[in-house]
């Protein structure tokens, strides 16, 4: 079977739009089945040779702080069960927030292989933004524009390389 990329963050940090970019039109068709699989997406992706599948997560507008944050923590889980490698997205122009230090806390726990992703970095010489990231345990942030299609090669790299 194809290894598997999960991107999970918050909502609004550009994880459907980093998705779309790497996916194009290989969108995948997955049987309406009830629960959990109705918000994400799976699509697949090629890199460097390597074929993979990628999921995109928390596609389901949901309303009131807990509620997100349960979503999210739920859609952590199961990033954590049935990928190979996770993509943690985090948003430059938010800035580091307490949802992303407790999503944090759970990936880091769970010992998979994390590429940081670093979305919103728009302007190039806009680097600071992403030092307070490396608090998150990562290693080096990886800065990305879903924008303007910058660094994505390299989040790729990054992500393919811990298959
Ligand atoms: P998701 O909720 O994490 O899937 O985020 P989306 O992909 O839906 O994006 C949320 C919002 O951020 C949308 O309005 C996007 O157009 C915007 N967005 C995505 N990537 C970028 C980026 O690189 N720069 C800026 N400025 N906005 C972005
Ligand atoms: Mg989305």
């Amino acid at each position: 079977a194809r290894p598997v990329i999960a991107i999970v963050g918050r909502p609004n940090v550009g994880k459907s739009t980093i998705f779309n970019r790497i996916v194009g039109d290989r969108l995948a068709i997955v049987e309406d089945k009830p629960g959990v699989t109705r918000d994400r997406l799976y699509g697949t992706g090629e890199w460097n040779g390597i074929a993979f599948n990628i999921v995109d997560t928390g596609g389901i507008e949901i309303d009131g702080e807990d509620e997100i944050m349960k979503s999210v923590r739920m859609q952590a889980e199961l990033a954590i069960e049935e990928a190979d490698v996770i993509i943690f997205m985090a948003d430059a122009k938010a800035g580091l927030t307490h949802s992303d230090e407790e999503v944090g806390q759970m990936l880091f726990r769970s010992r998979k292989p994390i590429v940081l992703a670093i979305n919103k970095v728009d302007n190039a010489g806009r680097m600071d933004e992403v030092y307070e990231f490396y608090g998150l345990g990562f290693g080096e942030p990886i800065a990305i524009s879903g924008s303007h299609g910058m660094g994505i090669g390299d989040l790729l790299d990054a992500a393919v390389s811990k298959l």
